[in-house]
């Protein structure tokens, strides 16, 4: 459904962002315009040059009022980045934004008014908070606009994220503001010292070159491991860029590889092959202690993922007799977290290395009241499993971004636990599985926690109780 066209309006009031970072406004007759380059303050005159369904994509031909919440983005590779997109946008009002877009879609999708909205919980760290980090090598760099008007030959060689909306272009990325150092220091050191020995880079579209992912993972202490991912088998080349990374890097307490010729680079399928130093890196979180291996699931945001679990441990507000259930439950963390409040905890996870994660972590932290089961929810959570487990007093849910299965969500019903905390990454989903979840539980009290600053992505936590 796209549709070329021209069209100028004058003077419309941006009033909402959208999650590509563009400025979100209505016209009288109640069109919506997705305008680049603006947001929420700003005054605009446009050109609307598509059509797409339910709205217009229009570009600014003038600026009439500039918003007083504008900033200028630290990264260089703002706009070409796929990540990152409210980086022009103060970090206070991104705040405002996410907290009133997570309550407009319990109203309005979930029709729930949470008896008491919390403020949104900001990130105590706006810019460096993520511990994790993949890009990929190409022969085919995306040039910048300047680039590409300076007509000079330019190295086409490069190592960074993908061009958004294109899978066989890589934006390469000099300084990216989001994992702390050696974090950049790692990739552009590899990506010089590769191009000065000539070891090839994966060309996307001909499926050859040595060099495809670089995985780059740390803790908060500052341990960083490493993942190479190569095409193809070629000891001596892997040798030397490994060797490199190994002697010019001491914060790598983790180096590790893995070949890789499907046509996809994903590394869930793959053997992992040990470098040097140690196959995993240890996280704390509060008292209790982690184990990160190269595919295990841990938050990106680790400080503020401490912030998230005890805000679910003040929601559960345990006195130690209850019988927990957490689902989806990861490599543990929340269960891990709640364990020693409560009288048994039962994480149920789909992915079999998240809960042999699971059931070490539990082991080195100690904990004896957290069982752990692997199976998909929407088969595994029956009659059975409740049998073996007993009638929990609490639930925490944590379901990725599509949500619970209305299977599972018609066991919670039949449950009828006290109480569930339902954790979310998408507050869309949050809401169409709370408007089921009403005909027993009412939505006691609502708050949103920012993993993710510079971008419209956001965790909401629900208290609900038994009506
Ligand atoms: N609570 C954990 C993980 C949350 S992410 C934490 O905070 O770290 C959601 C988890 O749900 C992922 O680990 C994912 O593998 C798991 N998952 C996704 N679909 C599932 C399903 N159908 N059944 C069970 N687990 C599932």
């Amino acid at each position: 459904m796209r549709k070329k066209l021209s069209r100028n309006i004058e003077s419309l009031v941006v009033t909402d962002i959208n999650s590509k970072g563009m400025g979100v406004a209505k016209d009288t007759s109640g069109a919506v315009y997705f305008i680049k380059e603006t947001i929420p303050g700003d005054v605009v005159n446009i050109n609307v040059y598509k059509k797409r369904r339910g709205y217009f994509e229009a570009q600014p031909t003038a600026f009439l009022k500039k918003s007083p919440h504008r900033v200028t983005p630290p990264c260089t590779h703002f706009g070409l980045c796929g990540g990152c997109k409210w980086q022009h946008f103060e970090y206070a009002q991104q705040l405002k934004f996410k907290e009133a877009g997570v309550l407009r879609n319990l109203q309005k999708i979930g029709k729930v008014n949470p008896e008491e909205t919390l403020p949104i919980m900001a990130a105590p760290d706006a810019y460096w908070y993520r511990n994790k980090l993949e890009f990929s090598f190409s022969t085919n760099r995306w040039l910048t606009p300047a680039e590409v008007e300076s007509k000079e030959e330019h190295v086409r060689l490069g190592l960074g994220f993908h061009k958004p909306g294109r899978w066989d272009k890589i934006v390469s990325i000099d300084t990216c503001h989001l994992q702390i150092e050696p974090s950049n220091k790692i990739r552009n050191a590899l990506r010089d010292f590769a191009i000065e020995e000539q070891i090839p880079f994966f060309d996307l579209q001909q499926q050859r070159g040595l060099l495809r992912t670089l995985m780059i993972r740390n803790t908060q202490a500052g341990d960083f491991m490493v993942l190479l991912q190569f095409f193809e088998t070629k000891p001596k080349e892997q040798e030397k860029v490994l060797t490199f990374l190994k002697n010019e890097f001491p914060e790598i307490t983790s180096l590790l590889y893995c070949i890789n010729s499907k046509a996809n680079d994903t590394i869930y399928d793959q053997e992992i092959n040990l470098f040097a130093g140690k196959d995993h890196l240890i996280e704390t979180m509060g008292t209790l202690k982690f184990k990160i291996t190269s595919k295990s699931f841990y938050q990106t945001n680790p400080k503020q993922a401490y912030a998230l679990y005890e805000l679910v441990k003040s929601f559960a507000a345990l006195e130690g007799n209850e019988i927990v259930y957490d689902l989806y439950s990861g490599t543990g963390t929340i269960a891990l977290f709640l364990a020693a409040l409560c009288k048994k905890i039962v994480g149920v996870e789909s992915i079999p290395e998240a809960v042999e994660d699971a059931k070490y972590n539990a082991q080195i932290n100690q904990v004896k009241n957290a069982t752990f089961e692997v199976g998909d929810m929407k088969h595994i959570f029956d009659k059975t499993f409740i049998e073996k487990h007993g009638k929990p007093d609490l639930i925490v849910a944590d379901p990725p971004r599509d949500g619970m299965h209305k299977k599972v969500i018609h066991q919670i019903i039949a449950l009828q636990a006290p109480k569930l905390i339902y954790v979310s990454c998408n507050s869309a989903t949050q809401a169409r599985d709370l408007e089921k979840l009403s005909c027993i539980y009412n939505v006691e009290i609502s708050q949103a926690v920012d993993l993710f600053p510079q971008t419209s992505h956001v965790e909401n936590v629900v208290l609900l109780r038994r009506k």
